[in-house]
C-alpha cells in the first residue's frame, strides 16, 4: 500500500516532525525544507544504509566528503557553466516561469514566451570583496570533485582498476519550479558512486550496477512493482553520456526519476586533466588550460588510460520520499477505527524501541523503565526513547505512526518477576518476555 496521495505524507510529515518548510516563521522559502527529530534520524538512516552498501560491503570502493563550494573552473570544465540550464517559459497570463517541459495544462500555447536558457548553478561570493571575480559555486552535483580527487585518491590508497569512490553530501540547483514537496528542491542531497572502470568493460559494468542498485531499493522497502526501469533515448542524454538507466519510482504525484545511472565515459577525467593528446581521451572535451594533474592510471603493462566511470547517483530526499510512501499504511481495526502504521523496514525506522512505563508517577516502575531504556541504547543500535507519558494506547497509536518496530512496556509484573510486554509494530501482538531476553531479542529484530 501507498498514501492516497501526497498531501497524507505532507501531513505526518509535519504533525510527527519529520520534515517542515524552512524558514516557516518568516514566510518559507521556496524549494528549502528542514528534516525534524525523526526526519533526521531516517534521513541519516537512509545514509548509512547506502554508505554500507557501498564503502564497507566492497573493498573496491573509497569515501570521500569534499566541499561544497567549487572552484568555477571545475564547473567549466565539466561542461555545466555552459550546458548546466534548462530551457524555460514565462506566461503571460498567470505570470509565473516554468520548465518548458513542465509547463501546467492550465496555461495556454498562446500565452508562452519563447523558451530561453536558465543556469541553474548558485554563485557566491568568496573573501570580502563583491567584485564580481572572486566567486564560488555552490555544488550542482557532488561527482565533480571525486574527479577532481581521483589522483589523490590513487596515490593515498593505491587503488587499481576497476575501483570506486563514494560521497554522500549537499547539491543545490536553483530549479525553476521546485514543487512536489521534497521532490524536486533547490538544496538536496545526493549519494553518488563514480566507479572507474577500463573502457571495453564499461557497459558490463553499467548493467551490473542498474541490477546493484534495484536490489538496494528493494531492500529499503521499494518494491520492483513500484519501480520502471527508462532507458534514456539517445536525444535525451546529458552531454557527457554514453548510455544513462533512470530507476523510476510512482510517486505520489506521478512516476519520475528516483536515481539516475549513467556511463559517464572518459568524459569527465577526460576534461579536467592536463596533457589531454598523449591519454587518447575517446569523448569530446574542451582543450583543458588550467589543470596541473594528468587524471589517468597506468594498466598492468604501464601504460595510462583515462578510465571510463559508470555513475550511479540518487537524491536522498527523493529516496526518502518513496520510502515514506512505501511504508504508509492505514489499517482496518477490529473495533471498526483504523490506524495508521509506518510500515518502515526496521534498519531504516527514527526510533528503535519504545520503552513506556505504565505508570508515570510509580517511581520503581519509571526507574525500571530507565534502566531498561539506557541498556538497550548501549548497544548502538540507533534512537531508544524513553515514552513517560502514562497512556499506554496513545503511545502505541504514536509509535506505528512512526514505524517504530518494537514497543516496550513495564508494569506491576516487571517489578516482581523482571519480565516485560514486548508489542510488535506490524502484528500488534504482545508477549511477555524476561529482562535478561531482550538485547537478543531486539538485536535480532532490527537486523530482519
Ligand atoms: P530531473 O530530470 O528530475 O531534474 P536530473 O536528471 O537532473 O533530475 P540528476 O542530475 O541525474 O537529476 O541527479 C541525480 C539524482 O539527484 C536524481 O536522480 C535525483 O534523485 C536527485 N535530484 C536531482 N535534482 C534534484 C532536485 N532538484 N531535488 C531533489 N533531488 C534531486
Amino acid at each position: 500500500m501507498a498514501a492516497e496521495n501526497m498531501d497524507k505524507l505532507v501531513a505526518l510529515c509535519k504533525r510527527r516532525g519529520f520534515i517542515y518548510q524552512s524558514s516557516d516563521i518568516y514566510g518559507g522559502l521556496q524549494g528549502v525544507y528542514d528534516f525534524g527529530p525523526l526526519g533526521v534520524e531516517l534521513k541519516n538512516n537512509i545514509k548509512k544504509s547506502w554508505w554500507e552498501s557501498m564503502v564497507y560491503d566492497n573493498d573496491d570502493i573509497e569515501g570521500l566528503d569534499s566541499s561544497i563550494l567549487t572552484n568555477p573552473l571545475v564547473l567549466k570544465y565539466s561542461g555545466h557553466e555552459d550546458t548546466f540550464s534548462d530551457p524555460m517559459v514565462d506566461c503571460t497570463s498567470c505570470n509565473m516561469r516554468f520548465r518548458v517541459d513542465q509547463v501546467p495544462e492550465s496555461c495556454k500555447k498562446e500565452d508562452l514566451t519563447e523558451p530561453r536558457q536558465f543556469n541553474l548553478m548558485f554563485k557566491t561570493n568568496v573573501g570580502p570583496i563583491d567584485d564580481g571575480e572572486s566567486f564560488a559555486y555552490l555544488r550542482p552535483e557532488t561527482a565533480q570533485q571525486i574527479f577532481t580527487n581521483f589522483k589523490n585518491v590513487v596515490d593515498s590508497t593505491s587503488k587499481t582498476l576497476p575501483f570506486g569512490i563514494a560521497q554522500i553530501g549537499k547539491a543545490f540547483r536553483n530549479e525553476i519550479t521546485p514543487r512536489n514537496f521534497i521532490f524536486r528542491v533547490r538544496e538536496f542531497e545526493q549519494m553518488e558512486l563514480e566507479y572507474f572502470v577500463k573502457p571495453g568493460k564499461d557497459d558490463l559494468a553499467h548493467d551490473t550496477w542498474v541490477q546493484k542498485r534495484l536490489s538496494w531499493w528493494v531492500q529499503q522497502g521499494v518494491p520492483m512493482e513500484s519501480i520502471e526501469l527508462y532507458d534514456v533515448p539517445k536525444e535525451e542524454l546529458a552531454h557527457y553520456s554514453k548510455k544513462t538507466v533512470d530507476i523510476m519510482y510512482k510517486f505520489p504525484h506521478g512516476v519520475e526519476e528516483l536515481e539516475g545511472i549513467a556511463n559517464r565515459t572518459d568524459f569527465d577525467l577526460g576534461s579536467h586533466s592536463k596533457k589531454q593528446k598523449d591519454l587518447n581521451i575517446k569523448a569530446d572535451v574542451l582543450e583543458n588550460k588550467n589543470s596541473n594533474s594528468k587524471l589517468a592510471i597506468q594498466d598492468d603493462n604501464g601504460n595510462w588510460l583515462v578510465p571510463f566511470v559508470i555513475e550511479p547517483s540518487a537524491g536522498v530526499e527523493r529516496g526518502f520520499l518513496a520510502i515514506l510512501n512505501e511504508a504508509y499504511h492505514i489499517e482496518q481495526l477490529d473495533d471498526d477505527k483504523t490506524r495508521v502504521v509506518l510500515r518502515l523496514a526496521p534498519h531504516l525506522s527514527p526510533v528503535k524501541v519504545a520503552i513506556i512505563p505504565l505508570k508515570k508517577n510509580n517511581n520503581e516502575i519509571v526507574e525500571l523503565a530507565m534502566d531498561v531504556k539506557n541498556d538497550l541504547q548501549k548497544l548502538g543500535l540507533g534512537r531508544i526513547i524513553f515514552e513517560n507519558t502514562g497512556n499506554i494506547g496513545k503511545s502505541y497509536r504514536k509509535h506505528d505512526e512512526i514505524g517504530t518496530p518494537i514497543c516496550i512496556t513495564i508494569d506491576f509484573e516487571s517489578l516482581e518477576d523482571k519480565s516485560v510486554t514486548i508489542r510488535d509494530r506490524d502484528s500488534m501482538e504482545q508477549s511477555r518476555m524476561s529482562i535478561q531476553e531482550i538485547s537478543s531479542f531486539v538485536i535480532k529484530k532490527l537486523k530482519s
